[in-house]
């Protein structure tokens, strides 16, 4: 815990860590132990360079009408979000590869579901952290050129890194901290995680997920987390949510990645701890993210929203209230 000024964190070396034990994310030699088993698994076939199923998107231009709310997913956390008037965009990545060169790094296995050219012109841009599945250098600096009057959310730390390439107006959030933007109250919200974009610099800026409320509609994109205690605080003080943006991939080898990725059943987990602190609010719609995208880790690319499904079935959910988007996906909230 902290010592009541400084919040548990916030590091005394300036790097940012998980207030929860057993949070740190393995070293060097466990990323060599991984590769090395890899090496010697039978690897799961990736499916092939598009294949996945898509949607004709259903977004407006270049703005919705008052009182209506959609999402469309773009893909892993790429989601386009409508409500009322204002235009959001979440960790907006359109490259080919999610590393700091194209020629190497994990390939993407579908494209963009929305070309970058054809974004309506975006209010905000909601950024969760530092990794290059999230933050995508050319995205951001096509984006501040072609929609200069955004204003970026961004975790603490990071506000230099998008400054540097061409945005204006940036809020930096530290968890907990709330920000009104142009009409649009959003909170940072604690996530289990890291951050690392190049050598030294691990946990210099902070990693988040954001609640937001306007329209009379409160959306929670969760970011990159693993599982915690702390989702029913985020429910109580920010819910109940119309809206939750779960992630649901990227959890395999679970010796290795427990530490900063959900898996599926934890991510119903996470839904129901939310859940929890509004009985008597409607379901939330969940749309289920950060999956079939990119190859990041070892499960199956079709794994995760067949086991959010099953887990989701499993707490006697209503089904329809799992959403597992085509590529391209619109739908109302
Ligand atoms: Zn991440
Ligand atoms: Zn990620």
């Amino acid at each position: 815990m902290g010592d009541g000024i400084t919040p548990a964190h916030h590091g005394p070396d300036g790097r940012f860590r998980n207030p929860w034990p057993d949070s740190e994310p393995r070293g060097f030699r466990d990323v060599l132990r991984w590769t090395l088993e890899r090496r010697k698994q039978e690897h799961v076939p990736s499916p092939a360079y598009g294949s996945q199923a898509t949607a004709l998107p259903a977004f407006v231009h270049p703005r919705g009408e008052a009182g209506t709310c959609t999402a469309t997913w773009v893909g892993h956390s790429t989601i386009l979000i409508q409500l009322g008037a204002l235009n959001i965009i979440t960790d907006p990545v359109f490259s080919e590869r999610a590393f700091p060169v194209q020629w190497m790094g994990p390939r993407r296995l579908m494209p963009p579901a929305v070309d970058i050219g054809a974004l309506p012109p975006l209010d905000v841009v909601l950024l969760s952290h530092s990794h290059y599945d999230h933050l995508d250098k050319p995205a951001v600096k096509r984006l501040a050129r072609e929609h200069p009057q955004a204003t970026w959310v961004v975790p603490l730390g990071l506000g230099a890194y998008v400054r540097a390439w061409g945005v204006r107006n940036i809020h930096e959030l530290d968890w907990w901290q709330s920000a009104t933007v142009k009409g649009l109250k959003v909170t940072g919200t604690l996530a289990r995680h890291f951050s690392a974009r190049r050598a030294g610099d691990r946990n210099r800026t902070l990693w988040c997920g954001y609640a937001f409320e306007a329209e009379g509609k409160r959306g929670y994109f969760v970011g990159d987390t693993a599982y915690h205690p702390e989702f029913g605080a985020v429910s109580a003080a920010c819910g109940p949510f119309d809206l939750v943006m779960m992630p649901v991939g990227a959890y395999d080898p679970r010796w290795f990645m427990h530490v900063v990725h959900v898996d599926p059943d934890e991510a119903v987990q996470a839904f129901t701890d939310l859940v929890a602190r509004h009985p008597k609010a409607p379901l939330p719609l969940m749309l289920a993210i950060h999956w079939g995208t990119f190859r990041l880790t070892d499960e199956p690319m079709d794994e995760p929203p067949r086991r959010a499904a099953t887990a989701w079935v499993q707490r006697g959910y209503d089904a329809s209230r799992l959403w597992v988007a085509r590529f391209g996906e619109t739908r109302a909230w």
